[in-house]
């Protein structure tokens, strides 16, 4: 590993960052890239970074601002995937900066290692600290996707980075079709809810095989994985991805596959997963709040007595609250919501032209929804009063523990 990014000079702050300066640089950094999608899976080899890799690749191909980072600490397979082996990386006023394929900006710790076969040993805190500094130190300027290539599995490494990161998103689960997989993705999802990351929809990988001669497709393991995980947890399926030699040849020799094979039927899989995504930053952008000019909010709360309502479904009042681009709070209003149906709050708030919400408890259904009008949640705060809540979100201090409503 290079020491010259692991010994903290590129700190941004001189070298000598107190935890308000780290808290600070992390929160200019995410402010300024409007969607965070998180790549996950339950085990390693199940296609995670083949689909992170062409995720990104698509989303950069449909004109948009993408940022790859690659955080696989074990395996970081994104270099080799776009023929950056030989890249080391540069620096530029104290940040370093990604790597570039064309629009796409990419970060890899692979551009850390000295050799692409370096073991990675390192200990808990180091890992932190890189992922850390990979949000803090690179100059990702603004974006519309950051697309997180997430260690596999559910221990501290995908934990640290959904802490990190914050307001992820989601998370798209990738598994293949054989119980094996599909028992490990049960644990990714469990742990999505339980730090209430919303879970975008799940990725079949490896879903029939693709024959090289005739293209014909064949069911080589029991499929179904993906479509009865959906079912089971009333998440979407976003796609089904077949086994074609095409995409490991292309991960293996650096070639972007939806780049590079853009007509074939499983280019055209990829981009069912896409389409979900991309409709992400079109929502967003009808809403006014990725627009560069105005980042202007509407924040709301619920309410019980005046103070935060840990049960989001079931408050007396919203607190509506008004932030200029300047983040200045300019007004508060206060309003009283329909009687309580399952799915009638998203769509009532978003009408009020809401874009941030500040819950305390808030069922996983609901959160997929408010994502999909566009609207960012944050769940798990704490009982307090709105202008309190608001000062400390907008100060990026607002602590937030485990969501308290699961329904
Ligand atoms: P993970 O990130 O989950 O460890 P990778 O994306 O690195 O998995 O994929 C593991 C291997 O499987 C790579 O060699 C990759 O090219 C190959 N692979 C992934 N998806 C497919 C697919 N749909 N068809 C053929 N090969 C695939």
């Amino acid at each position: 590993m290079s020491d010259d990014v692991n010994n903290g000079e590129r700190s941004g702050c001189g070298g000598a960052c107190s935890e308000q300066d780290e808290k600070r640089m992390l929160s200019e950094c995410l402010n300024r890239i409007h969607h965070k999608i998180l790549v996950m899976s339950g085990k390693g080899g199940v296609g995670k970074s083949t689909v992170a890799v062409n995720l990104a690749v698509a989303l950069s191909m449909a004109g948009k601002k993408v940022g790859l980072l690659d955080v696989d600490i074990h395996g970081p397979s994104v270099p080799t995937m776009l023929n950056l082996t030989e890249e080391r990386l540069a620096a530029k006023n104290d940040k370093m900066l990604p790597v570039r394929i064309g629009e796409l900006k990419v970060m890899s710790i692979g551009f850390l290692l000295r050799e692409q076969d370096d073991a990675v040993i390192w200990r808990g805190p180091m890992k932190m600290g890189v992922i850390k500094q990979f949000l803090t130190e690179v100059e990702w300027g603004e974006l519309d996707y950051l697309v997180i290539d997430s260690p596999p599995g559910t221990g501290d490494e995908p934990l640290s980075v959904c802490q990190l990161i914050g307001h992820v998103d989601g998370a798209i689960v990738v598994t293949t079709p054989q119980e094996v997989s599909a028992a490990d993705v049960r644990k990714s999802i469990d742990f999505c809810l339980k730090l209430n990351l919303p879970v975008l929809g799940i990725v079949e990988n490896m879903s029939g095989f693709v024959c090289p001669k005739c293209g014909e497709i064949t069911e080589i393991f029991k499929s179904g994985a993906g479509e009865a995980l959906a079912d089971k947890f009333g998440l979407r399926l976003l796609g089904k991805i077949p086994l074609d030699p095409q995409v490991c040849n292309a991960g293996d020799s650096g070639k972007p596959f939806v780049y590079h094979f853009s007509k074939t039927a499983t280019a055209k899989a990829f981009e069912s997963i896409i389409a979900p995504i991309l409709a992400l930053s079109e929502k967003h952008k009808s809403n006014g709040s990725s627009n560069q000019e105005s980042k202007a909010m509407k924040i709301a709360i619920p309410l019980a007595a005046g103070n935060l309502c840990m049960h989001f479904g079931h408050c007396e009042q919203f607190a509506l609250i008004d932030v200029d681009p300047a983040g200045i709070v300019t007004g508060k209003t206060l309003v009283t919501p329909p009687p309580h149906e399952p799915g009638l709050l998203p769509k009532w708030l978003e009408e009020k032209g809401v874009t941030q919400i500040i819950a305390g408890g808030m069922g996983q259904r609901a959160q997929e929804l408010f994502v999909e009008s566009g609207i960012a949640v944050v769940t798990g705060a704490m009982g307090d009063t709105p202008e309190q809540l608001v000062a400390e979100f907008l100060a990026g201090t607002l602590m937030t523990g485990t969501n308290s409503c699961e329904h």
